[in-house]
């Protein structure tokens, strides 16, 4: 179990409380519990599925993170983590149980709404604070297998971050990882630059064209 003093540090780190973050918190307290959590900076990799809330609670109490290299994003839009342990490759997806009920009924969903869209009374107001602290403290509370399956999958943890040569920009002059430089027309070029160039030759195409 995650004791309050930790809580109130991912609060702190996340800048609020809400219902996203304490799902972070109980997916990260399956990681810790199956797989541990960075003892020396790089031996467990999370994969996490969505760049919202939840994601913060997860880098602090794994301590994997995008600066080290092992907190990797893959823009599924899912509420699912995978944690991996590199000494032997054991690793668990925790995804949302699909029975589960994450709260969002339709008065809910219509409380949020008026909140979101400036619309709520005062009353509104009252009720969505009153409920999400609700919810935070259910989920907090509750036997994590009722939010969570946890399954063993096979997957390779991604090689660890290696320093990369550089190179600079022939348009910007700016320095960028060799791995992400683009050759266009024989120049080499960082890829904001190289889009810019191609969007170039776009006009320059459609110009063309029309005239
Ligand atoms: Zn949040
Ligand atoms: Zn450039």
């Amino acid at each position: 179990m995650i004791d309050d003093e930790t809580v109130a540090r991912v609060v702190e780190f996340h800048g609020h409380m809400c219902a996203g973050l304490a799902l972070g918190i109980r997916a990260a307290e399956i990681g810790l519990a199956e797989v541990g959590r960075n003892r020396t900076g790089d031996d467990v990799v999370a994969v996490v599925e969505t760049d919202m809330c939840a994601v913060d609670a997860i880098q602090l109490l794994t301590g994997c993170t995008f600066g080290k290299g092992n907190l990797v994003h893959r823009d599924h839009g899912k509420s699912a983590y995978t944690f991996i342990r590199r000494a032997d490759g054991k690793a668990v997806r925790v995804s949302p149980r699909p029975d589960g009920s994450d709260g969002n009924d339709s008065t809910w969903l219509a409380l949020f709404a008026r909140v979101r869209t400036g619309t709520a009374t005062a009353e509104d107001k009252a009720a969505f604070i009153a409920g999400q602290r609700e919810r935070c403290t259910r989920i907090l509370e509750a036997p994590l297998d009722e939010l969570y399956e946890v399954r063993r999958v096979n997957i390779a943890a991604p090689p660890r971050a290696r320093v990369m040569a550089s190179l600079d920009c022939d348009a910007c002059g700016e320095r960028a990882a060799e791995t992400r430089i683009r050759h266009l027309d024989g120049q080499s070029l960082c890829l904001p630059c190289f889009e810019d160039a191609l969007a170039g030759d776009v006009r320059l195409s459609l110009t063309t064209r029309s005239s």
